[in-house]
């Protein structure tokens, strides 16, 4: 079976719409998102493009604050400030890599929790990990949960192998996963006999950043594969897993692309909502 991303994607889409229909009939304010993009590098005009476009087709407003290369810690610190005390700006998303002379912990904590809509600031990864809805979840994680509560899969006492354990993935969606009361085993690049762990498993989250590096010996008939990967190999997009023979293979597969990457997208915008409405709390 294919997990596409597309219709959880959707149906996220529709809930960000109603919600902003209804602002419109109260003639409430819409919400607003400010992208700081620091320089002129091309992947992140890219990723720009394609939010402002996303924001767009929905009805959230954007705005983006374009600042120079070699800004300094105290004036990075200020726009953030800014953002943070205009009562407008619902969600703030600043583009990474930071040029070196920007302490990255420092304004990942500068930030203001409500309005922290990408998950930089520890209060939302902490909230994360006591398991409190009330915080920001981190996208990618949680469109791999998604996904899965899509197809309607129990995750209740399923082996689950997540193969990556940083900040952005593995260690949020591990406890995401015991929230569900899954039994988890976070694999890395230490890990022995990664095949011999990952085919035992019910469920396999793949995450290493490395195309195609998953072939069928990694899986069990009966495994659901959660492909995380994104990478460019000859010119066009694919994830860590051999998709051709492991989709023969096992029960279910999320496709690269049309599948995390896309629910991912959407639940950015979907912060977006969420952040405006701890604020209006
Ligand atoms: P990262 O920080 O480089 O983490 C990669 C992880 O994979 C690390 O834990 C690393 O182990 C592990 N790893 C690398 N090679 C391995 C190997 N041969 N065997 C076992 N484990 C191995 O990358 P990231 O930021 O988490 O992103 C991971 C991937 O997800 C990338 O392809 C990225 O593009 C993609 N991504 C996708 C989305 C989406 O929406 N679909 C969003 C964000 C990221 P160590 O810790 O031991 O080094």
């Amino acid at each position: 079976m294919l997990l596409k991303g597309k219709p959880v994607a959707d149906k996220i889409k529709d809930d960000i719409l109603q919600t902003v229909s209804d602002l419109r009939i109260t003639g409430k304010s819409l919400p607003r998102l400010a992208i700081l993009r620091v320089g002129e590098r091309a992947d992140d005009i890219a990723y720009e493009t394609r939010i402002l476009k996303n924001c767009d087709s929905v009805g959230i407003e954007a705005a983006v604050v374009h600042i120079d290369n070699n800004i300094d810690m105290v004036s990075f610190l200020e726009a953030i400030e800014k953002l943070n005390n205009e009562p407008n700006i619902h969600g703030i998303l600043i583009f990474r890599p930071l040029p070196k002379q920007l302490d990255i912990e420092q304004i990942s904590r500068a930030i203001k929790p409500e309005k922290d809509i990408d998950c930089m600031n520890p209060i939302n990864m902490e909230k994360v990990f006591e398991g409190d809805a009330t915080g920001i979840l981190p996208c990618t994680p949680e469109a791999v949960m998604q996904i899965l509560k899509h197809y309607e899969y129990d995750l209740t006492g399923k082996n689950v192998a997540i193969v990556n354990r940083s900040m952005v993935l593995g260690r949020p969606l591990s406890m995401l996963f015991l929230n569900e009361n899954a039994t988890v085993t976070i694999c890395h690049s230490k890990t022995k006999d990664l095949p011999g762990v990952t085919s035992k498993a019910d469920i396999v989250v793949a995450g290493v950043g490395k195309a195609n590096y998953f072939g069928p010996q990694y899986f069990s008939e009966k495994a659901v594969v959660v492909d995380v990967g994104i990478n460019f190999e000859n010119g066009s997009l694919c994830g860590d897993v051999e998709f051709d023979s492991v989709s023969k293979q096992v029960v279910a597969i999320t496709p690269v692309p049309g599948g995390v990457g896309t629910v991912t997208s959407m639940l950015l915008l979907n912060n977006v909502i969420k952040a405006m409405k701890l604020q209006s709390k």
